[in-house]
């Protein structure tokens, strides 16, 4: 196989390797997927941009450290959300959008300012494509398969892809060394086969989501009013940390069942 190298310096080094299997797990623009995997040239994305700026003390100007705020506004995002998330010293600052021409740097300007975040040292400015679905296919059919965003694999509304890009690394890995070890190509399956059954339906749910309450200030505000219900949180903050649906509450479930009806159809005031 020939691949280029990106050394951040210069044009690509090409080289050469010989391998029995190739894991492309080079991104959201992989050119490994690029190459060798018919369909993942037109993988749909969000464009995301963010700045990480100097964190300032905690309590100074209302920044708070031990907490991450998610902004549902169509002047930030028409279409995904805006973030202003505390890693320690610094802190990251950004938006994320579908809509081609909307200012994603225009936008994160809005942001800080209405984080108190506006006179804060900016490190660094960074934009990137954000997956917004998995790939049909993350196989060649003869030695490579795709991990992480390569494969598509970030989870729609939150533009969670650092757990997914893990758990997918590791099902490309599983399914290299059964392709290794009995040399039957359709092996490499079972690197998707095993990630949509783990997580598949939550990016479904999630998907769904997106698409239905982030297309309109009306629905978002409708949303954000829905995610202050304590039954919500609870269970998404479950489903979050283990990464799989709450099964054992069927009646919180229904509680929130007819509560999001309820947001769906206007009936529950979003003021
Ligand atoms: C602005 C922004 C904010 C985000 N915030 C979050 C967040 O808060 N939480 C979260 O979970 N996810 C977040 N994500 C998504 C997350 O960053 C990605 O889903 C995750 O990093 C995917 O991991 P990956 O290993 O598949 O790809 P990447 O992290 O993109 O890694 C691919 C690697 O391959 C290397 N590479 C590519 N091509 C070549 C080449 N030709 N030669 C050599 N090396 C190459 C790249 O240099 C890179 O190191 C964010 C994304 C963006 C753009």
């Amino acid at each position: 196989m020939r691949y280029e190298v990106e050394t951040g310096v210069g044009k690509p080094l090409v080289r050469e390797a010989r391998a029995r299997c190739v894991i492309g797990a080079d991104g959201a623009r992989s050119r490994v997927a690029r190459q060798c995997v018919p369909g993942a040239d037109k993988m749909p994305c969000v464009s995301a941009y963010h700045e990480i700026v100097r964190s300032p003390k905690d309590g100074e100007n209302g920044f708070q450290a031990d907490r991450c705020d998610v902004y549902y506004q169509g002047k930030i995002s028409p279409d995904f959300y805006g973030w202003v998330f505390p890693h320690g010293d610094t802190t990251s600052v950004g938006v994320g959008t579908e809509v081609a021409g909307f200012s994603l740097r225009e936008a994160t300007r809005e942001l800080r300012k209405a984080a108190g975040l506006e006179h804060a040292e900016t490190l660094r400015r960074e934009g990137a494509p954000i997956p917004l679905r998995p790939l049909d296919c993350w196989d060649d059919g003869r030695n490579v398969v795709l991990a992480g965003d390569a494969a598509g694999v970030v989870a729609p509304a939150s533009g969670e892809g650092i757990y997914y890009a893990l758990a997918g690394g590791r099902y490309a890995a599983e399914a290299a060394e059964a392709f290794c070890t009995t040399g039957k190509v359709s092996s490499l399956k079972l690197a998707r086969k095993g990630f949509m059954k783990a997580h598949g339906r939550v990016f479904w749910i999630l998907g769904i989501m997106q698409r239905f309450w982030y297309c309109s200030d009306k629905r978002r505000e409708r949303f954000v009013k829905m995610c202050a219900d304590p039954d919500v949180q609870r269970l998404t903050w479950e489903a979050y940390m283990n990464k799989r649906l709450v099964k054992s509450q069927p009646g919180a479930h229904l509680k929130i069942f007819f509560k999001d009806l309820g947001h769906l159809f206007g009936i529950v005031s979003a003021k």
